[in-house]
């Protein structure tokens, strides 16, 4: 490509740096390099930088363009980590087939934090230009457990406004599903098939939990329609029980992922399913075992704060669509929102549809107008702030 834009040559070197989870699989080398890289660019750009921490050889990179408003940080966060290689083809060699960018993360969400590390460079060129500070984190972890940016909401930086880079179609996401995943183990008691009445088949004691979360869990919850998000979910994904077919199984587990929307809680959620359990299996001879898998939050950021009215100004500006919008999937904004406070959108080039998948890509022009959304927001959100 003749003319190509910086963000879009920032984006192909980012997909170049392998970062898997490292809890995705062996050949999985985790953020170390990737953060390198950024940490590199932003000290180039005159920012101020530290690594932060989160666990061995997993460390966030946080950089500060401090212009004199502290009290108006705006963050910038994104995810350095990608989900497994998988079954892409070359997924780290960037490859464009028309306007498409293909590689792993290209949408989830290197696209994102490229257009990131452009716009604060542009930001630290034309300091006299913003109306707030400017932080940017990329985390790590977020495929998985959150730990970066939870790591991030324990440290003294303060913001007053965030915006979290994931593929958003360049919509403006300010409310977004949580989510409680448990496991739950009936058992009950070996014996040879031939003689099934010694035993005491734990597949048919779960068969009973399920009925419950069938009818009396599943059944309740569309009555809880949220306008932006849909109703709250919940599927039984996994099933492992049985070691043999001549033997009558001793332990059945079901993993179990209920999405939640703003307004629930996840402890409450998971429980209320735990007590409807045992009040509708009560004088059965069921027993179950619970086990806490994951607790996740919901994104609910007020559409009236300054992070969601300087994005529609921003958006308009730029001729995109400014309609405030909803989504299922669960990114770090909730985090920030719900336990630090901080009003937070989600916003960023691609589909979420190609995110995770075997054909993951990114428009290059989205990743070039996503850019210029964040120089925006940083221009604009200090004087939204102050009432402008
Ligand atoms: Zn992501």
């Amino acid at each position: 490509m003749g003319n190509e834009h910086p963000s879009l040559k920032t984006l192909e070197d980012l997909i170049r740096i392998q970062s898997v989870n490292p809890f995705f699989g062996e050949d999985a080398r985790g953020e170390w390099e990737i953060a390198g890289y950024v940490e590199r660019r932003c000290r180039e750009a005159g920012l101020k930088v530290h690594r932060q921490p989160v666990s061995p050889g997993r460390e966030n990179v946080v950089a500060e363009l401090r212009v004199g408003h502290p009290e108006n940080a705006l963050l910038f966060e994104a995810h350095m980590d990608t989900v497994s290689l998988g079954s892409m083809e070359n997924p780290l060699e960037p490859t464009y087939v028309g306007d498409r960018l293909y590689g792993r993360g290209a949408c989830d969400t290197k696209g994102s934090l490229a257009a990131m590390l452009h716009a604060v460079e542009e930001c630290a060129r034309n300091p006299e230009q913003l109306s707030s500070d400017v932080v940017l984190c990329a985390a790590v972890d977020e495929e998985r457990a959150f730990e970066g940016i939870l790591a991030f909401i324990d440290s003294d930086v303060s913001v007053a406004g965030a915006v979290v880079g994931e593929p958003t179609d360049l919509g403006i996401v300010v409310a977004h599903k949580g989510c409680a995943r448990f496991r739950l183990t009936t058992r009950g008691k070996a014996a040879h098939s031939s003689v099934p009445h010694e035993g005491d088949n734990a597949i048919y004691r779960m068969a009973e939990v399920m009925e419950v979360i069938k009818e009396d869990v599943e059944g309740g919850l569309a009555d809880l329609d949220h306008p932006l998000v849909g109703p709250p979910t919940i599927v039984v994904s996994t099933i492992r029980a049985g070691t043999q077919i001549n033997i009558v199984p001793e332990e059945c587990a079901i993993e179990v992922d209920r999405r939640i929307v703003p307004g629930e809680d996840a402890r409450e959620v998971l429980d209320g399913i735990l007590k409807t359990l045992q009040e509708r299996l009560h004088g059965s001879n069921v027993h179950f075992d619970a086990e806490e898998l994951l607790l996740d939050w919901p994104l609910d950021t007020p559409p009236e704060s300054a992070t969601a009215r300087c994005a529609q100004r921003v958006a308009s500006e730029m001729g995109l669509e400014d309609r405030l919008h909803g989504v299922a999937y669960g990114s770090d904004a909730s985090k920030l929102q719900q336990l630090k406070g901080v009003p937070s959108i989600v916003f960023g080039p691609g589909s979420i549809a190609q995110a995770h998948s075997g054909e993951e890509w990114v428009p290059a022009e989205h990743v070039e107008r996503a850019a210029e959304f964040y120089a925006g927001m940083v221009r604009g959100f200090g004087l939204t702030q102050r009432g402008g």
